[in-house]
């Protein structure tokens, strides 16, 4: 756990949150700000800054976020309507809490190209 870390805090549950599903290894959570009738984010429980410090070593644990987020569209009943999944990584990419998460985003058509 890294401290002054939000998602941290809701891994070890100082910080509520609204689960929406948790397995050994991953945590996902509605977005507290929804830009979509279903906006969930998806976290590995392990501190991961970013992409950028992805390690090989990690590979397997983002594929738990990937499967994780499978689920969730299906139990969210947005697999076959579609869905978006974004990681956004510093400034340019807009990221603004810096523990790696996957938003799943849902339930309304998707414009392209993103803002
Ligand atoms: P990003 O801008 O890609 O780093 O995404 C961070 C996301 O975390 C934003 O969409 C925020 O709305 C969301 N967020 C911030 N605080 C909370 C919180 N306490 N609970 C749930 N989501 C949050
Ligand atoms: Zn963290």
């Amino acid at each position: 756990m890294m401290e002054d870390c939000l998602f941290c805090k809701m891994v070890a549950g100082d910080i509520p949150c609204n689960k929406v599903y948790e397995d050994k290894s991953v945590l996902a959570f509605r977005d507290i700000d929804p830009k979509a009738p279903t906006h969930v984010l998806v976290i590995p429980k392990k501190h991961i800054e970013s992409i950028n410090v992805l390690k090989d070593e990690e590979k397997a644990l983002m594929g738990e976020v990937l499967m994780a987020g499978q689920k969730i569209a299906r139990d969210e009943g947005i697999d076959a309507s579609g869905f978006r999944t974004v990681f956004n990584t510093n400034a340019h990419g807009g990221q603004t809490v810096f523990h790696i998460h996957m938003h799943l985003l849902g339930g309304r058509q998707m414009t392209w190209p993103p803002g």
